[in-house]
């Protein structure tokens, strides 16, 4: 299974891919203009006719390259199949490569470099899978080429000399065998590197993006709990009188079912104090190791409880086990219930969530919650954490300040993506605690509830 699905955000990876394939293309053109100008540059040095080879096959395959750029602007302002078109250009490529190799003397071209390029930004576009089909398809092509030029299945490109005369097959495995080292040795280290940037980038984000909130927040604070506590009081002594009062009144009378609304309405103001106050300052005296997967998995079975959701909503886990945060149970399970009942909130008529736990490097734990509902526009991502920000007719507007203000106590993270239309993916990061001594976590549990 593929591990790394649980914490690459495919939204914004595709916001990534898109802004790195325009500048591919771009650098692609710029080699195409630069390679008709040093053409032409050489061919007027050596007083030659422009139309002369290898010079006019260069600029057919500037030309080539210059119309595929123009395919590959229109199928990247569609902005679907990003990933297939990175594909399909970088795999153009390397025949575009084999094609400049061929042209200017195969065996003694000084282009095989190319082929190296082409694999770095496969790498920096599709990570290590993408480094090493580009790796494979470079060797195989430059392997066909110099093997069937030196057997003479193919003919040497006009004005050179057939490979066989002053070499012999020594001489061309062991160049074919560096060409491929070469590439390999290339795609394994881009592979790596552009791996190692990427979750460095998604780490940096999230920081950023849950520092600035969490400077919002402290300025709101301290007010915030302050009104909690006065309401709180007279809150309490209201609610303790109306019970009195109420058991006074004949039930089912016209008092006594305006009491009911008070005493049902003055519940409803004690969970918001309730809340406003957890948001002020949530306690850690209650935190131990708690197993997140059971949980996650509770809290599963919990949503799957409610009839409504379970009707409309599927919800897949691809959880790592034995993983342990050091967290109170009671303000774990609040982070997970919130976020997941949002989740299907989000959700008009079917959908799914889907749920993911992982550690990296036992550094961190990161827990994703995808969801395919309405999205979140960026009027109004800017302010989801603000205490009482809704956009739902019943909504508190509490739900995520208060997961925001939770994981902040516990040194953890939150940050968010989302596509309007498509869906929305909460990434949160904690701190690990799995005792060192336990078993090994193991990858690969998935679920369908
Ligand atoms: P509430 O759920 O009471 O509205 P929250 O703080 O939980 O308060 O959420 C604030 C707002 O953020 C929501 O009203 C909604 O507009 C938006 N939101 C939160 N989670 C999601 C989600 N998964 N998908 C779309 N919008 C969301
Ligand atoms: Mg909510």
């Amino acid at each position: 299974m593929d591990n790394h699905r649980v914490t690459t955000d495919s939204f914004q990876q595709n916001l990534d891919l898109y802004a790195q394939i325009k500048w591919i293309i771009l650098a692609r053109v710029v080699f195409a203009i630069v390679l008709i100008f040093s053409s032409l540059f050489f061919s007027t040095e050596d007083n030659l006719s422009i139309l002369s080879q290898p010079f006019l096959s260069l600029y057919n395959v500037a030309a080539a390259i210059l119309i595929m750029s123009i395919l590959y602007i229109c199928w990247l302002n569609r902005k679907k199949g990003l990933l297939a078109l990175a594909y399909f250009q970088t795999m153009v490529d390397t025949v575009l490569v084999t094609g400049i190799i061929f042209v200017t003397g195969s065996f003694d071209s000084i282009f095989t470099f190319l082929y190296l390029l082409v694999i770095i930004y496969a790498s920096m576009l599709l990570l290590q899978k993408g480094g090493f089909v580009m790796a494979t398809l470079s060797s195989l092509q430059y392997g066909l080429l110099i093997e069937l030029e030196y057997y003479r299945v193919i003919p040497p490109f006009m004005g050179h000399y057939p490979i066989s005369i002053n070499l012999d097959e020594t001489q061309i495995i062991y160049r074919i065998a560096i060409t491929i080292a070469a590439c390999f040795a290339v795609a394994i280290l881009s592979g790596i590197l552009s791996l190692q940037l990427k979750n460095v980038r998604q780490d940096l984000k999230i920081t950023q993006e849950h520092l600035k909130r969490v400077e919002k927040m402290a300025a709101m604070d301290e007010m915030i709990s302050g009104i909690a506590h006065e309401i709180k009081n007279p809150l309490a002594s209201l609610s303790g009188s109306i019970q009195l009062l109420k058991e006074e009144t004949q039930s089912g009378s016209y008092e006594d079912k305006l009491m009911q609304i008070i005493l049902r309405e003055t519940e409803r103001l004690k969970q918001i104090t309730y809340d406003i106050m957890l948001f002020a300052k949530p306690s850690k005296t209650n935190a131990s190791q708690v197993d997140m997967t059971q949980a996650i998995e509770d809290v599963v079975a919990l949503f799957l409880n409610t009839l409504e959701w379970k009707t409309r909503i599927q919800v897949f886990t691809r959880l790592e086990k034995n993983i342990f945060v050091t967290i109170d149970p009671v303000h774990l399970k609040q982070i997970l219930w919130n976020l997941v009942k949002n989740a299907a909130e989000a959700i008009e008529g079917t959908g799914k969530i889907i749920i993911g736990l992982k550690s990296q490097r036992n550094k961190q734990i990161y827990l994703t919650i995808r969801d395919s509902g309405v999205g979140i526009d960026p009027k109004t991502a800017k302010h989801i954490f603000d205490p009482f920000f809704t956009t739902k007719a019943e909504g508190t507007g509490l739900g995520l300040p208060i997961i925001h203000r939770i994981i902040d106590t516990y040194e953890g993270m939150i940050d968010f993506e989302s596509i309007p239309g498509r869906g929305t993916v909460f990434t949160l990061v904690f701190k690990n605690t799995t005792p060192s001594n336990g078993q090994t976590p193991k990858f690969g549990h998935t679920t369908k509830s």
